[in-house]
């Protein structure tokens, strides 16, 4: 499979009155073509602020600073104009997050809403148009489309909306599909719809997703890969089977503690003590010291570093030596 987007090195910082946030600090991933990669770790750990990284939708915010690579296809999506980031967003990159009502216009139709990209991106005629919209919310699942396509979006409950947003998201093909939380703020039966709903999608068609993720039953039913992040930084990073079986770093051991099982949904997790520290006061040492069982004098003083323990796992412990797999 070939590579689809690569992150080297994204460093994504605020400038603060109180000083400087370092929201996503040395952060590199891929994405291969097909693959779904799910971002994993608790609020605040800095998996939306990847997103938007990813879309440029921090872009011209003032006091944010992104630096790194961002490689889609041939371009490095952090040294194109607004212009062609705007044909690549929307057409071969496409977002949908937790709350779709965000992201919908509230005065215009579900269906004015759905042409447009497609009159844009695709070329396509209002007719045309207009019939992929009703065609695609029908694929979907959504059983009267012609009905959807009049509504406006505070008529739909949050789980018709999210079906909306997901439908306008792969109108015009994109190769690469963001979703931000997609199925949090919805109940859990209407999430499992959901979710299945992605992966068919995904099997029809060579979509790779990018799947941010608090819940780690939903990492278990849909990601091949799996990314863990914690204040910022990529602490662990493996294939689902090995990262569920053999979870390395003590944070990632924390989060999988409830034992959620492979294509199994669970609802409870169990929470780790203590929170993720204030970005602002990271010193050089482990961030996750405060919070770990195994903690050792070298953890409080030197920060570890991501290294390669086995065929397909990173982690970035002092517990592991690089090389070793540790199985
Ligand atoms: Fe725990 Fe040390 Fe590993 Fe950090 S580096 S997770 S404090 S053992
Ligand atoms: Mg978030």
């Amino acid at each position: 499979m070939s590579t689809l987007l690569d992150i080297e090195q994204l460093s994504t910082y605020f400038q603060t009155e109180e000083g400087v946030i370092k929201a996503v600090d040395d952060v590199s991933l891929r994405i291969l073509q097909g693959e779904t990669v799910c971002i994993v770790g608790e609020s605040g750990c800095g998996k939306s602020v990847t997103a938007l990284s990813v879309m440029g939708l921090l872009e011209g915010v003032s006091g944010t600073q992104v630096g790194g690579q961002i490689k889609f296809g041939d371009s490095d999506l952090l040294k194109l104009g607004k212009h062609e980031l705007r044909t690549i967003r929307g057409h071969e990159i496409a977002m949908i997050f937790q709350e779709p009502m965000s992201s919908l216009n509230p005065v215009l139709t579900i269906g004015e809403q759905m042409i447009e990209p497609m009159l844009e991106h695709l070329k396509l005629g209002k007719k045309a148009a207009r019939q992929r919209a009703v065609d695609l919310i029908a694929q979907v699942g959504i059983s009267r489309p012609e009905q959807i396509m009049t509504s406006y979006p505070h008529e739909l409950s949050g789980g018709m909306l999210q079906r909306v947003m997901i439908a306008m998201a792969i109108s015009c093909n994109p190769k690469l599909l963001i979703a931000d939380e997609p199925t949090t703020a919805l109940d859990v039966t209407i999430q499992a719809q959901i979710l299945d709903m992605l992966r068919q999608i995904k099997a029809e068609s060579d979509m790779s997703i990018l799947l941010i993720t608090h819940d780690l039953g939903v990492v278990a039913e849909m990601a091949d890969y799996v990314v863990v992040m914690y204040a910022g930084k990529v602490v662990e990073e493996g294939e689902v089977t090995q990262l569920f079986e053999h979870p390395k770093h003590p944070y990632t051991q924390g989060l999988l503690k409830s034992k959620p099982v492979l294509n199994q949904r669970q609802d409870e997790l169990y929470s780790i003590p203590g929170q993720v520290p204030n970005l602002l006061e990271l010193r050089e040492s482990c961030y996750f010291h405060d919070r770990c069982e195994h903690c050792m004098g070298v953890c409080r003083v030197k920060e570890p570093v991501l290294k390669k323990i086995g065929d397909n796992q990173k982690v970035a412990c002092w517990l592991y030596e690089e090389g070793v797999s540790h199985d």
